[in-house]
């Protein structure tokens, strides 16, 4: 099982870089955990030009001038767990519902017909409202109309994995949300989630499930940035030495104003935003790097071309929000209000084409062997 090393070493490794580091992170290669800390480190901001000009170059040799667009549709906003930063908490006070499959479908069929490929479903972690036969009911019905159904739910045994997988499923996000176990233990006051360890090893059981790609990522605000992005780093190498089959990517959820008003103790600029991706992006040059509509036009029009190779567009974090705008009780607010064509029309403008499908059904036989090179 994966162990992440205390926060205040991975502190103390990033602190302790020189601009001679940042330098040597620039120049190679194959990077280390070392040549990560120097990128992450406050001698890299004076290379930050030097960072995002790699990054470009990586980015455009790795994934070509393309960037890959989808949609996410909330089936659920029940929550069995209390996480003092989320809209969806037990704690909050707020419209919550979950969709039949057959709203659930209509929801789908409307992104389809607005032009999206690939969709996530997402919800809040209560199985007894949503569970793996709801899913598999729902992939099954939808599987012909998109090119790729991924997921962001609740913890699944690697079981449950593989029969996703064999339905139509073609990867999951699981956040770990921080790194940091003291910071963990705090903002997750009750519920399931509380099991840091489960929620750890669970990147590790959807690879041996099958999955095609594994999304991994924290919460920007929650402990020091740079720490959870060294932290981060750890966890994407050691995933790819035991699931070489598998695709990464790691997304970059920034805190945004939800229910509860819980304000994030270690928020995040834009800068250090930037740093952390060109950081991640130099660093694994294969792992695919998402940009939720979580942050604003202005910042992610910036952002193309220079790290990033999924963007999310036209969201609405409300379940039933697409064919009912006027339903609130969204997980949190959005920052860039943007329909798909406008999303996609700000890429073409930076020389790059919006891929709306980056996966081949006929690849996902229900034959398919689980991907672990070790059980
Ligand atoms: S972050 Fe996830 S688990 Fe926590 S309250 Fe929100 S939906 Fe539930």
């Amino acid at each position: 099982m994966f162990s992440i090393p205390a926060l205040k070493t991975l502190q103390e490794q990033i602190n302790g870089s020189t601009p001679a580091d940042v330098e040597r992170a620039l120049r190679a290669v194959h990077l280390d955990h070392a040549c990560l800390a120097a990128l992450l480190s406050p001698a890299a901001e004076q290379y930050l030009g030097n960072m995002a000009g790699r990054a470009a170059e990586i980015t455009a040799q790795r994934f070509g001038k393309t960037i890959q667009i989808y949609a996410p549709l909330y089936v659920s906003s029940f929550c069995a767990n209390r996480c003092v930063y989320c809209g969806f908490s037990a704690d909050n006070d707020i419209e919550r519902r979950v969709l039949s499959i057959e709203e659930a479908e209509h929801e789908a069929m409307i992104l389809h017909k607005r032009g999206f490929n690939h969709i996530l479903l997402v919800s809040g972690e209560a199985p007894a409202k949503m569970g793996t036969d709801y899913l598999e009911e729902l992939v099954i019905r939808l599987k012909d109309k998109f090119a790729a159904i991924t997921i962001e739910v609740q913890p699944l045994t690697t079981d449950e994995y593989s029969r996703l997988f064999k339905a139509g499923i073609t990867g999951v996000a699981i956040y770990q949300e921080t790194y940091d176990r003291q910071t963990y233990e705090t903002v997750h006051l009750s519920g399931p989630k509380q099991d840091y360890d489960y929620r750890l090893d669970t990147p590790a059981r959807v690879a041996k499930g099958g999955m095609r790609e594994v999304g991994i990522g924290f919460l920007l605000g929650l402990s020091d940035w740079s720490a959870e992005g060294l932290a981060i780093g750890y966890h994407l190498s050691w995933l790819r030495k035991q699931f070489w089959r598998t695709a990464f990517t790691v997304s970059f959820p920034r805190m945004r104003p939800a229910e509860g008003e819980y304000i994030p103790p270690n928020p995040v600029t834009e800068k250090q935003l930037t740093q952390l991706i060109f950081a991640l992006r130099i660093f694994d040059q294969d792992v695919g790097l998402v940009l939720s509509t979580r942050e604003e036009a202005r910042y992610r029009d910036g952002m193309i071309g220079l790290g990033p190779t999924r963007y999310s567009a036209g969201s609405c974090t409300a379940p039933g929000g697409y064919a009912n705008p006027e339903y609130t009780g969204e997980q949190f607010l959005i920052g860039d209000h943007r329909s798909i064509q406008e999303v996609c029309q700000a890429i073409r403008g930076k020389g790059l084409d919006p891929v709306r499908k980056d996966w081949d059904a006929c690849f996902q036989r229900s034959d398919d062997q689980p991907s672990a090179k070790a059980a």
